[in-house]
């Protein structure tokens, strides 16, 4: 049943802001009421500020606090995010939710490995769980492949960076599209440039967040590949109604190493 405070409109307030990659914000919302906070990276709230609503998904969460970190992308000329970054602290917002489930809850017992893969702003729930589960204990591989476009565009490297050093369990990869010549880091579309490192794909979880052609190109892909249903998981921040393109997908699929999966 749903919670009825669920459904409300709670009052919180800017608590920080900054730039975390090109035009990508990490937005911190700090709860002034006393209803539950349960939250976790990757339920969705609904913001609502300056006349406008819209869902985002929990980058971090604490509790102590009372404070969800969103990390979200700047479209020039949309209607809620160019006046979210301008928003200072002590700004009044509106929060409803939660929606959908934390990253942690979707991930497939019998996975042996988590593979993210992420759009722009959708890295920031990838690196929430990464961050939160890693400090748990989480006892699994974690490999994050983030794309971009170009090198000023890469979200949270020093966060993603420290976690790296941290956890030898835990890597993480930019992919950029236009890279500079001397980059040296991966190239292409994520979708592209992911498939060859992952050596056994029918044995991880893969967690897949941002723009819907990705998603539903990479969701066709590991389907071809044997990839099991429930170790695919997804969030749409847009181009919800994408569809995938049947030599896209199989070039996808074919540049993954091996096709049978666990070898
Ligand atoms: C379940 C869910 C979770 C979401 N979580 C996040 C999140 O954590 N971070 C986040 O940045 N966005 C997220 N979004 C997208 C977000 O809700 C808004 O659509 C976005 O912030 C647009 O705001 P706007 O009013 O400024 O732009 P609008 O005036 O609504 O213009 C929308 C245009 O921006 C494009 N667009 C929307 N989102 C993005 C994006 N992230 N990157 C590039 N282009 C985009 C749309 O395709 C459309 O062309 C999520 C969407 C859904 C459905």
């Amino acid at each position: 049943m749903t919670e009825e405070w669920t459904q409300t409109w709670r009052k919180a307030v800017v608590a920080g802001s900054r730039e975390v990659g090109r035009g990508c914000r990490l937005l911190q919302v700090e709860f002034t009421d006393d209803l539950p906070f349960p939250f976790q990276p990757g339920h969705v709230v609904v913001l609502r500020h300056d006349g406008h609503r819209h869902p985002y998904t929990v980058s971090q969460a604490d509790p102590a606090r009372r404070i969800l970190g969103l990390l979200f992308r700047i479209i020039p000329g949309g209607r809620l995010t160019p006046s979210l970054a301008a928003a200072a602290p002590g700004t009044p917002m509106e929060v409803s939710g939660l929606h959908h489930e934390p990253v942690a809850t979707l991930i497939a017992p019998e996975a042996r490995e988590v593979v993210g893969l992420s759009t722009g702003s959708g890295i920031g729930p990838l690196w929430g769980f990464a961050e939160r589960s890693l400090a748990a204990g989480f006892d699994r591989p974690i490999t994050l492949f983030a794309g971009y476009r170009e090198a000023a565009d890469i979200c949270l490297v020093p966060e993603l960076d420290a976690l790296q050093a941290a956890h030898p369990g835990f890597r993480w990869h930019p992919s950029l599209t236009q890279p500079p010549e001397a980059w040296t880091g991966l190239r292409g579309r994520v979708g592209h440039s992911a498939p060859p490192l992952i050596q056994a794909p029918r044995a991880c979880h893969f967690h897949l967040v941002g723009n819907g052609t990705m998603l539903a190109e990479m969701k066709a892909a590991l389907a071809l590949i044997g990839v099991p249903g429930p170790q695919v998981t997804s969030e749409v921040f847009f181009n919800h109604n994408a569809e995938a393109e049947p030599g896209t997908v199989q070039a996808i699929a074919d540049r993954f190493k091996d096709e049978t999966g666990v070898p």
